[in-house]
């Protein structure tokens, strides 16, 4: 989570060093009559009434984003009544005290048994998963998974001379680098050129030698919403073995796509049905349509998982084997995964995925024919597409077009894209479950309403500096 520095309150002279509370909500402390002023920094020295605390807290949240207008994240931001009701259900239970909360435990099960066959696991039985906070912990723990595999393959340089490599492209999400930072991984990225932005076959093998932990293949990128050739990574692979024997598994980072694919686009090979293919994560928060603080991680067997990186904790009672980064977890998501799949099932799914590209084609193709803008990827495979300003667009550029956009309430992210395509600069917009046809038309509606003036700027008005993480 962010990382805060500093625990001091404001110092003498700045102003407001307390918050205010609206007197109307006076039942607060009843000694000072009808205000109360809490501390901003510190903890206050006594109580304030429930409703008083409520209103106080809600106030401040109040100036949060509207989601629905938020086309930067592709994290779920509408449940139905029902969901919303079975979270608060379980909004108490602890997944990991699985001796006391086994049915939470078998809802997991059920997600993960499920997921095996969505993905055409050959061997169900022998399919190893769990639940995670989400697609980072997933790829942590492949991640993990591939490197105590490659130690135990090389007992002998390990740990004392080899350093182990990942292989992926520029455009990985951050959770791969952060995976090779904090696990001491070497992280070899295979540079996006020209206009390919994403991993290539042959230059990822180019990049492998006896030291490569495996090789990571998105579904899809986050940069621009298109679809990784897995199985023409894995068919390179089968080469390299070929000729050098030398045997690297494939983790597909399916955060999106594995909850897409299977239901758009079933002639795409890209899932267990690639022997090569060891994992594949998801987020359940995105388009597995849950709230955020679910992701999954499946291996295709027992064998993809070194035994010793499972824990059996027994002081909960019961001894369910587990692998997690944490311990402590609320049960609420994965209830809510399950009521997801057995709500919706293949058909619901599909209808709800197929709505959100049409959306997504649908809106890229309107923007391409404003003229203004070139469309590096169209929404066909995630419900995504990035744009950039057409070549004769000298006025204006992404990062206006996305300022303007925001005063109108909308978050469209502009941002670079990763070496060897530093120079580019593009829009993106993520389509979700509930960024309806009728929304869309507005968002279109406010960006032709922005044009006019875009196009009569004298030149761009200086690129905004911040940050954007994928
Ligand atoms: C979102 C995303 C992640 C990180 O997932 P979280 O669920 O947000 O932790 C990893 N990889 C890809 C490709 C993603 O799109």
């Amino acid at each position: 989570m962010a990382l805060h520095k500093g625990t001091r309150g404001p110092r003498a002279g700045e102003a407001r060093p307390a918050l205010s509370v609206n007197p109307l909500y006076g039942e607060a402390n009843p000694a000072s009559g009808m205000t109360c002023t809490p501390s901003r920094h510190r903890l206050p020295d006594g109580p304030m009434a429930p409703t008083t605390a409520y209103q106080f807290v809600h106030d401040e949240l109040m100036l949060d984003g509207n989601a629905r207008q938020n086309l930067a994240t592709f994290v779920t931001t509408w449940m139905e009544p029902q969901a919303d009701r079975l979270m608060s259900d379980c909004l108490n239970k602890n997944m990991i005290d699985k001796d006391e909360y086994p049915r939470t435990a078998e809802l997991e099960r059920r997600c993960v048994a499920m997921l095996a066959h969505l993905w055409h696991a050959p061997d169900p039985d022998s399919v190893m998963g769990c639940s995670t906070t989400g697609s980072s912990e997933a790829c942590m723990l492949a991640g993990m998974a591939f490197k105590r595999r490659w130690a135990k393959r090389n007992p002998v340089s390990y740990p004392a001379t080899a350093r182990p490599n990942l292989v992926m492209g520029t455009n990985v999400q951050v959770c791969w680098e952060k995976f090779c930072d904090f696990w001491e991984v070497e992280a070899r990225q295979v540079p996006v050129e020209g206009n390919r932005f994403h991993l290539d076959p042959q230059a990822a093998v180019d990049l492998c030698d006896e030291n490569t932990i495996g090789v990571v293949a998105v579904l899809g990128s986050t940069f621009d919403g298109s679809y990784e050739p897995v199985a023409e990574v894995c068919r390179a692979l089968d080469d390299l073995q070929e000729r050098t024997g030398r045997d690297i598994p494939v983790h597909v980072d399916g955060a999106s796509g594995a909850m897409v694919a299977p239901f758009l686009d079933q002639d795409l090979v890209w899932d267990f049905q690639l022997p090569r293919v060891a994992s594949i994560n998801t987020s359940g928060h995105k388009y597995g349509l849950v709230y955020p603080g679910v992701g999954w991680i499946l291996w295709r067997t027992a064998d993809d998982l070194p035994e010793e990186l499972v824990f059996r904790v027994d002081y909960l009672g019961g001894d369910m084997p587990t692998f997690a980064l944490n311990f402590s977890r609320p049960g609420a998501q994965v209830a809510a995964q399950y009521y997801t799949f057995v709500r919706l099932g293949r058909e619901g799914f599909r209808a709800i995925q197929q709505n959100t590209r049409d959306v997504a084609r649908s809106l890229a193709e309107r923007i391409e024919a404003f003229g203004d803008f070139t469309l590096l990827s169209r929404g066909d495979q995630l419900p995504v597409f990035a744009f950039t300003t057409a070549e004769d667009v000298g006025g204006f550029d992404v990062y206006d077009v996305s300022r303007r956009l925001r005063e109108r309430g909308w978050l469209v992210p502009a941002y670079a894209f990763p070496p060897n395509r530093q120079d580019l600069a593009v829009l993106r917009v993520v389509c979700r479950n509930g960024f309806s046809a009728d929304l869309a038309d507005l968002f279109l509606d406010d960006l032709a309403s922005l044009l006019p003036e875009l196009r009569s700027q004298p030149a761009p008005t200086g690129k905004v500096v911040k940050a954007f993480h994928h």
